[in-house]
Formats: structure tokens, C-alpha cells, sequence
């Protein structure tokens, strides 16, 4: 028998802060502060990264133990990011924008011995019932200003602490499989719930989100992660970022448009990622003449995900020569398992249809699309099926500290004759022989009219063509002779001159005449959840609560 001569090095969050200074030592982390920007080199970043981390073990922060963040993204929780996890604590990234309630059922399912919390966020921190062994808080202040918080623990100081603190030289031995950070799902179609990923699991996502037919991230981009960092990692962008060396932008708790322009013009940003609806805000910012053009022109690619992307945003944003990339992931798939790329091959043509979906599977991330029978759909593009994700940063159950081995959601997963675990996304997809795969909605999201499935993602995207519609969701609601029928929102671009426009006539020319909502209603804007999705959970209540004839 031959056996592997390779060495065993594990890939943990150790390996990002040495090659930082090793290798990147003079790259720089931008953090834009209402018009401030202060930039810190990668080699500042390692050395306070170590010092926190000095910190956390002088302080009698021991493995395993839970460290939470309450934080926008900043320096202070790039540094957490990196120190956390390399000490061998677990990070939980609380979402700033739930509610205490939501935050309280969290903390007490990871129970963290240290809590580092905005100094800005002092109403909700003061409305958290922190748990017994959350024994230390620490209040960081990116905008500079002092802690000023009123409450029964006493809350350290960011900047003392760090000042104190001795810096670790020595990081201690880990194992890659141990756990590194835990983010909960964003709940926007049920209950959030935990998934810890693992050192493994983020490095060899961030190793593959590099790749050129991936994300393509290399230390010549200018990387601007919009997404929030509590948001599954920001995305994997920061570990990608310090990996490969490419300059990160932050703008601390800003998503507006001319925050966003200004940070990309003055940091010449080459690489940003947010949900669509926030790209939309800048298009629309754009045509109206609120944002400057020539601001974004550093810009070359926009990996999007979280939610589907229009035709209009993909070719309002090419016209200024920008790529938008497609991009579908989940926060049990680290998020990313799927980016669109061109492959040799591909016409014009059939690119112009293609660059709508998410493409392809990242190298090391299987999927499948399985029939309501339980076999995988032929892949002729038009079969759909439930997407099935299965890989080493796919996580293979919820965290779930009241069972014994701290698992569960048996029922989100299966299990094929080889013995290979498989996520159940939830989401219906078809796909194609080139292994291009488009989400065709979320199971939930399905609309059975009169025996036929109605996509709300096809209807969704044919209303976003319209050059009034700013954002449009659609949900079924209960009928009694069909079954269900779609019902849409819309908002509309501000300022759009004129009267609402007859939207179901724009559809009816597009579309079969029984797919055409009953109703259109126009919102002034629609509601978002936490990570700044369209909520569909929301739209459906408020479609049960105002029935419409
Ligand atoms: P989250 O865990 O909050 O990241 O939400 C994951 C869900 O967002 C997925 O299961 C999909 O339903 C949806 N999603 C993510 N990316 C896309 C996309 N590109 N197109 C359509 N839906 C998406």
C-alpha cells in the first residue's frame, strides 16, 4: 500500500493573520465612517489582531468558548474575525438588525463568555437578558466616540483593552475541524437557526472563492464587502480578502448609495458585493443623477446574491461596464456554492440568457437537482427539482445545544446509498449538461394555480423590466377555485413621473394570461428583513391580513 507523503499543516484563521503580514504587509483596510476614512495596512491589522487575542487569553477566554460580536463592519471586527477564531474561541456574529427578543433566543443557545458591542447600539444592548456567562462587554467605538453605556456589567473600553493588552506571539495548536464562527440562517421563510462552520470548512471556502472561474479575487482588486460581516462571514469576502491580499473596504453600518459611490471613488474600489436590492438603489440612484457615474468607474465586477437579480440590473450596470456576477448561496453553504461564469463555448446569445443565473457549482461544492420522486432531474434545462448541496462547506446539520451532540434537523437532510449527507436547500432549480443551474424559486415561494406551478421569480423579474418597478415580490394567496393565485408588490423608482402604471397589461403582453397576478399593489417601499431581503414572510401576512377580491 502507498500512503500519502503530504504533510498534515491544518487550515485555520492562523494561516490568514500570518500571511497579512508575511506576504500582504502593506495592503491596506479602508473603513468609512459617515465621510471619514481611515485606512489601517494589513501588518496594523495582524499586530491589533494579536493584541486582542492577547487579550482574550489573559482574560481566561479558554477553546470552545463563545465570543459574540454586535458590530457593523469595522477594523474592530476584522480584528474579531481573525483573533476569535485563531485562539481557538468560537465567533458568534449577532445580525444588529433583529430584534432583542430574537438576540436573547440566540444568546442563550451559544451562551458567549465575552460580548463586544457598538457603543451606538446601547437601546438594544440595554434590551438583552445577556446569559450568566457572558462576564465581560466591551464597547468598541469605531466613530470615536466614548463608551456610553448604562448598565449592570460593566462595560470595558475597546481601545483601553487593546492598549493593555500583550500581544500573542504564539498561536495555539488547532485543528482544522474545530469550530471557528456560528451565523444563524436569516429565518426570512421560518426559524433561524445555528450553523457552525468550521476553520476547514472557511479557509477552503475562501481558497475556492479565489478561483478565476469563481469570485476570481486576486491582491490587484480593491475588495468592498457591503454585505454586513454578521451576515454568514460577509459572505466569505473578508477571510477571501486577507487570503489573497486584495485591499477591503468597509462602510461601517452605511448601504446608501452615495455612501457606497463615495468609498468606491475615493478608496478605487474594483470588487463589491450586496444583496440586489441595494445595487438597485444605486442604479436607480444613478439614472436620476443623485450619484455620479463617473464615481463607480473603478468598479469591474458585482458578485450579487441573497436573492434573484433582474435583466435591468444586470444591463444597467454592464452599460457602465461593470459585470454583475451572479451569485446563489445560503448561510449553510458558507454561503457560496454557486457563481456565474462564461464558459469556452457559449455564444453571445446563449450568454445573454446564461449570465441571469448563478452558473455554475464552485469546485469542491456538489449539488443536485432531485425530482418530487426522489430521483435527479434530466438536465435539460427545464426540469425542476430541489437543489441538494453536499461538500466540505456545506454544513451537515443545525446546531442545536438542547440534543446530546448539540445537531439536529435530521429532516433537512438526506442521506444518498453511498453514504453522502445532502442538504435539502429549499430552493427549485433546474439545470442544464453544461452545469449551469437556475433557481427557479423557493419551494415556499411556488405558486400552485389551477394544477400549474407559477414561479414568483419569473413573475418577479418580468415586473422589474418595467422601467417604473424599483422592487416587486409576489406570494400566493389562498383562492378558492384555483387553489392559489399570485399576488404582487411593487415599489416604484422615486420620483417615477406620471400615473402607477398598468402593470398587469405589461405582464399580460409577456406572459401566459393565467400566470398574470389577479392584482398588482404598489407599496411604498417593500419590507425588508434583517439582511436586507425583501420579506417575504411579511408580504404574506399582509396578504392574509387585507384579503383582496
Ligand atoms: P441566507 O441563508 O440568508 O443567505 O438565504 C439563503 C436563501 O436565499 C437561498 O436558500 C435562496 O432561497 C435565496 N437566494 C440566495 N441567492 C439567490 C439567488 N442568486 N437567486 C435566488 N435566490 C437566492
Amino acid at each position: 500500500m502507498i500512503v500519502s507523503t503530504m504533510q498534515e499543516g491544518a487550515l485555520t484563521t492562523q494561516l490568514l493573520v500570518d500571511r497579512m503580514t508575511s506576504i500582504h504587509a502593506h495592503k491596506r483596510v479602508f473603513v468609512g465612517v459617515d465621510r471619514d476614512i481611515s485606512p489601517r495596512t494589513f501588518a496594523e491589522t495582524a499586530a491589533r489582531t494579536r493584541r486582542v487575542a492577547g487579550w482574550m487569553l489573559a482574560s481566561g477566554l479558554r477553546e470552545g468558548d463563545c465570543v459574540a460580536t454586535l458590530l457593523w463592519n469595522c477594523h474592530e471586527h476584522l480584528e474579531l474575525f481573525l483573533a476569535v477564531p485563531s485562539v481557538g474561541c468560537v465567533l458568534h456574529t449577532i445580525n444588529t438588525r433583529l430584534s432583542a427578543e430574537t438576540i436573547n433566543a440566540m444568546l442563550a443557545e451559544t451562551r458567549p463568555r465575552a460580548l463586544f458591542v457598538d457603543v451606538g447600539m446601547a437601546q438594544l444592548f440595554e434590551a438583552l437578558t445577556l446569559p450568566a456567562e457572558t462576564t465581560m462587554v466591551v464597547g468598541v467605538s469605531p466613530s470615536g466616540t466614548r463608551p456610553a453605556m448604562a448598565s449592570d456589567s460593566p462595560v470595558l473600553d475597546y481601545t483601553t483593552v487593546m492598549a493593555a493588552a500583550t500581544p500573542l506571539t504564539r498561536w495555539p495548536m488547532l485543528k482544522e475541524q474545530q469550530a471557528c464562527a456560528i451565523c444563524y440562517t436569516s429565518g426570512t421563510s421560518g426559524k433561524s437557526k445555528g450553523v457552525v462552520y468550521s476553520h476547514r470548512s472557511a479557509i477552503l471556502h475562501a481558497i475556492a472563492m479565489l478561483g478565476v472561474d469563481a469570485i476570481a479575487m486576486s491582491e490587484k482588486d480593491v475588495c468592498f464587502p457591503i454585505v454586513p460581516m454578521f451576515h454568514a462571514l460577509g459572505w466569505g469576502f473578508p477571510y477571501a480578502a486577507c487570503m489573497s491580499g486584495a485591499e477591503l473596504v468597509f462602510s461601517y453600518r452605511n448601504s446608501d448609495p452615495a455612501s457606497i459611490a463615495h468609498l468606491v471613488h475615493t478608496c478605487d474600489v474594483t470588487l463589491a458585493t450586496a444583496v440586489p436590492t441595494v445595487w438597485s438603489g444605486v442604479l436607480d440612484a444613478v439614472r436620476r443623477g443623485d450619484v455620479n457615474e463617473t464615481d463607480l468607474k473603478s468598479l469591474r465586477r458585482l458578485p450579487i446574491g441573497g436573492a434573484a437579480v433582474s435583466e435591468d440590473l444586470v444591463s444597467g450596470f454592464e452599460a457602465m461596464g461593470i459585470s454583475v456576477q451572479h451569485c446563489w448561496g445560503m448561510t449553510e453553504v458558507s454561503p457560496l456554492g454557486l457563481v456565474s461564469s462564461r464558459r469556452a463555448g457559449v455564444s453571445d446569445e446563449e450568454w445573454r440568457a446564461l449570465r441571469m443565473t448563478p452558473g455554475m457549482p464552485l469546485p469542491g461544492c456538489e449539488l443536485r437537482v432531485i425530482s418530487e420522486q426522489g430521483h435527479e432531474v434530466p438536465r435539460d434545462g427545464r426540469s425542476p427539482g430541489e437543489l441538494q448541496a453536499s461538500g466540505p462547506w456545506v454544513t451537515g446539520a443545525y446546531f442545536d445545544p438542547a440534543s446530546s451532540d448539540g445537531h439536529s434537523g435530521a429532516g433537512s437532510f438526506v442521506t444518498d446509498g453511498r453514504g453522502q449527507a445532502w442538504l435539502k436547500t429549499g430552493d427549485v432549480a433546474t439545470w442544464d449538461t453544461r452545469g449551469y443551474v437556475r433557481i427557479v424559486d423557493r419551494a415556499k415561494d411556488l405558486i400552485k394555480s389551477g394544477g400549474e406551478w407559477i414561479s414568483s421569480i419569473e413573475l418577479e423579474s418580468a415586473l422589474c423590466t418595467h422601467p417604473a418597478v424599483s422592487e416587486a415580490a409576489v406570494v400566493p394567496i389562498p383562492d378558492s377555485h384555483w387553489q392559489e393565485r399570485p399576488l404582487a408588490y411593487v415599489s416604484l423608482v422615486r420620483d417615477w413621473p406620471g400615473q402607477e402604471p398598468d402593470l398587469k397589461g405589461f405582464l399580460a403582453a409577456r406572459l401566459p394570461k393565467w400566470q398574470v397576478p389577479d392584482r398588482v399593489i404598489v407599496l411604498l417601499e417593500l419590507p425588508k428583513g434583517a439582511t436586507g431581503k425583501i420579506d417575504k414572510r411579511r408580504l404574506r401576512q399582509l396578504a392574509a391580513s387585507a384579503p383582496v377580491a
